[in-house]
């Protein structure tokens, strides 16, 4: 059963990353749809292609004299060519493209150069048929994507037996300008195509095996996980995990098609799955993930007014200066609302003030000093005693817990320590909760 077999650009850095793709690839009959980002850094002080491209685009319309970062990408595309002796001419193909540079090169098209080049060069590699995104990947001209007609492209596209390579990251208008998804996107276009050919598996190999259960900055050697379900990862990546591009799962959640998180420098590695209905029950928690800088505001309303009317005004004030609410919880006479340090900074005392004028209000606390902490597992679910536990080992450990939420279905337990605090929470509790 067909497989679309997504590579992140870590993974096609330069020659010797592509010869590991190609062992990948080769290595299972139903690797036939293969999608590529744009080459990305070779070591940690190295440049990704797609930053290479945003920074000639930028010369090139400041007027800024563009030479040696063409340079640096046409020597990125030379490398991989000559290293693995292939014939496509890209030193025409990017000679062309410099005679076309102006002011009015729209930066969609010459970023997209990234993902289209890599595939070009790998399609040889591979002896895959290259199929460019810009004929797949179809946008409304309100920018998002225009999901039938893409599906009806893919579909029309691929023929049974066809072994072919797209590039992510981009697709077009229907009047054929090019439009880049957002960074990261290429696992987005992955999961399109895996959709529209209802496949098996969307494989989306990367550098890292697979998702762990917390982050290795804060726990040393964290386990990786083993499955996880869409809706667990969305609690995870929400709060600050973040392997796969969020908007990802959509397109094959829809279908049911896993993903599985594989390691292109450890292809042995089974890494993680994410599907619908996952059968591990080794673990209570799936993962541990945490952010900080938050601020709650916290509304204390006269006793006898109608907290359900409070509440309303005071998410229109929000809502009016486009602050994104993160939680709300609430007790009899009060209630807080949790929002992100950063979204409310600027006009944080304009809201203040709005809030004092609801008749109903009697004070407005503010605390600007919230982390957040997200407990997430599936098999925590009508588990009795388990957000007790969490709670106790938190604050054995002398750690004041300033609010309690509840994430989706029961999925995750989430709860607000001061910013400083927020590592030692999560060593506590991956300490003791982890087997
Ligand atoms: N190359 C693009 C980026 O760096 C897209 C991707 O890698 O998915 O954001």
């Amino acid at each position: 059963m067909l497989v679309v077999t997504k590579f992140g650009g870590s993974s096609l850095a330069d020659a010797k990353q592509f010869k590991k793709v190609k062992d990948i690839v080769l290595s299972k009959n139903n690797r036939q749809v293969v999608v590529v980002s744009a080459m990305g850094k070779r070591n940690k002080d190295d440049n990704k292609l797609t930053d290479l491209l945003f920074l000639l685009h930028a010369h090139i319309m400041y007027s800024i004299p563009f030479d040696s970062v063409f340079l640096m990408i046409k020597n990125r595309f030379l490398e991989v060519k000559n290293e693995l002796g292939l014939k496509y001419d890209i030193e025409t193909e990017l000679e062309e493209l410099r005679k076309q540079f102006n002011k009015s090169m729209p930066v969609d098209f010459l970023v997209s150069r990234g993902e289209y080049y890599t595939g070009k060069l790998m399609a040889e590699y591979l002896g895959f048929k290259f199929i460019d995104a810009k004929d797949l990947i179809t946008f409304h001209y309100n920018g998002t994507i225009d999901n039938e007609t893409t599906e009806m492209k893919i579909k029309d596209a691929y023929h049974q037996g066809d072994k072919i390579i797209i590039p992510g990251f981009y697709g077009s208008y229907p009047n054929g300008e090019i439009k880049l998804l957002a960074r990261g996107g290429s696992d987005i276009t992955g999961s399109i195509v895996a959709k529209a050919l209802n496949v098996k598996l969307y494989e989306n190999w990367t550098d890292v095996s697979g998702i762990l259960m917390a982050d290795p900055k804060i726990i040393s050697n964290p386990k990786r996980i083993n499955e996880i379900t869409y809706d667990e990862l969305r609690e995870l990546s929400y709060m600050g995990a973040n392997v796969l591009h969020e908007e990802t799962v959509f397109p094959v959640q829809e279908m049911n098609i896993p993903i599985n998180i594989l390691n292109t420098n450890d292809a042995s590695n089974p890494g993680t799955i994410i599907t619908k209905n996952c059968t591990d029950t080794s673990q209570i928690i799936t993962g541990i993930s945490g952010k900080k800088n938050f601020a709650s505001f916290t509304i204390i309303k006269e006793n006898t007014a109608n907290k359900t009317s409070i509440m309303k005004k005071t998410l229109e004030i929000f809502e009016s200066h486009n602050v994104h609410v993160e939680h709300i919880p609430s007790s009899i006479d009060s209630f807080s609302v949790i929002v992100s340090m950063n979204e409310v900074q600027k006009m944080q005392y304009d809201i203040i003030a709005e809030l004092k004028k609801i008749p109903e209000i009697i004070d407005v606390n503010i605390d600007y000093d919230l982390a957040l902490v997200a407990v997430v597992g599936r098999n925590m679910v009508n588990q009795a005693g388990i957000s007790g536990k969490i709670f106790a080992l938190v604050g054995n450990e002398g750690i004041s817990i300033k609010m309690i939420a509840q994430g989706s279905q029961e999925l995750a337990i989430i709860f607000g320590v001061s910013n400083q605090q927020m590592e030692d929470a999560i060593r506590v509790v991956y300490q003791n909760m982890v087997v």
